[in-house]
C-alpha cells in the first residue's frame, strides 16, 4: 500500500510536487501519465526514498518514508524499481545479476536463490540467456533481466518509470508483456509511468494524470480514456493517442 498525504516536494525553490494526495491499494496497478516535467518521476522516486519530500506524509507498506526513524533500506527491499535505463552489473552474467541482492540483502541460501532466479528468468522468457553477459543480450532482454532482478527481492510494490522508452520498437512488446504478467500477480502493487496508452488501458486499474506538479485527474481506466473530466487531461490524451 502506498499513501501520499499532502506531500510537497521542492528542488530548491522549484515546487515539483504540489500537495499530492494519493492512495494506491495493495494489488492495484496504477498508471501515471502527464507531460514532460510534470513530476511523474519525482513522484515515483519519492516512493522508495530516491527523492526526499519536504512535508506531508508518505506511507509505504505501513511505514512513513518521511519519518527519520524509518529504515529506508527496509523500504527499498519491499519496493522494486525499474527505470528507463537499466543498469545491469556489466561484469556479471545474467543469472548472477539476479542473485546478488537476494544473497547479500535477504541472505537467501545459494540453492534457493539460484532456483528462484532461474524461475524468474523463465518467467521473463530468458532462461537460455542465464550465462550471457549483459553486453551479449539485447536492450529489451536487458530490461527483462532488470525486471527479474527486482522481482528476485520479492517486493510488495513495483515502480516502473518509462521502462520501454529507451527501447527499439520491436522490443517494446516483450517488455510490456512481462510487466503485464508481473502486475497481474494478485497481491503486487504497481505504479507505472508510461507513454504506452494501449498498454495502460490493458494493465491499469486506475490512471492518474499529472501536470505541473499536481494530480489533475485520477480515474478508473475506462472512465479516464472515455471521458476524462479535466481539460488538460483531455488535451494530453488527444495528442498522445
Ligand atoms: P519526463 O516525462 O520528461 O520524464 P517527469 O514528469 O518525470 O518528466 P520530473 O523528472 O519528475 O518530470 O521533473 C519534474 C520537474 O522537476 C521538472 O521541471 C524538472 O526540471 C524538475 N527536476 C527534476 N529533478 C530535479 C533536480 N534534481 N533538481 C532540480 N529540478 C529537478
Ligand atoms: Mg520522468
Amino acid at each position: 500500500m502506498i499513501e501520499f498525504r499532502k506531500v510537497q516536494k521542492y528542488y530548491g525553490k522549484f515546487h515539483a510536487l504540489k500537495d499530492i494526495d494519493l492512495e494506491i491499494d495493495k494489488g492495484e496497478t496504477v498508471v501515471l501519465i502527464g507531460p514532460s516535467g510534470s513530476g511523474k518521476s519525482t513522484l515515483a522516486r519519492s516512493v522508495n526514498g530516491l527523492e526526499t519530500i519536504q512535508s506531508g506524509q508518505l506511507i509505504v507498506n505501513g511505514r512513513d518514508i518521511a519519518d527519520k526513524k524509518t529504515d529506508i533500506n527496509r523500504i527499498r527491499t519491499d519496493v522494486g524499481m525499474v527505470f528507463q535505463h537499466f543498469n545491469l552489473y556489466a561484469n556479471k552474467d545474467v543469472l548472477e545479476n539476479i542473485m546478488i541482492a537476494p544473497r547479500i540483502v535477504l541472505k537467501m541460501n545459494e540453492d534457493e536463490n539460484k532456483k528462484n532466479a532461474m524461475a524468474l528468468l523463465d518467467q521473463v522468457g530468458l532462461a537460455d540467456k542465464a550465462h550471457n553477459m549483459p553486453s551479449q543480450i539485447s536492450g529489451g532482454q536487458a530490461q527483462r533481466v532488470a525486471i527479474a532482478r527486482s522481482l528476485a527481492m520479492k517486493p510488495r510494490c513495483m515502480l516502473f518509470d518509462e521502462p520501454t522508452s529507451a527501447l527499439d520498437p520491436e522490443m517494446i512488446d516483450d517488455v510490456l508483456g512481462v510487466i503485464k504478467y508481473v502486475t497481474s500477480q494478485s497481491d503486487m502493487t504497481s505504479l507505472i509511468v508510461t507513454h504506452e496508452m494501449g498498454f495502460a488501458q490493458e494493465v491499469a486499474n486506475r490512471v492518474i494524470f499529472m501536470d505541473d506538479g499536481q494530480i489533475l485527474e485520477d480515474d478508473k481506466t475506462d472512465v479516464f480514456f472515455k471521458n476524462p473530466s479535466n481539460e488538460r487531461a483531455r488535451q494530453f490524451l488527444s495528442k498522445i493517442i
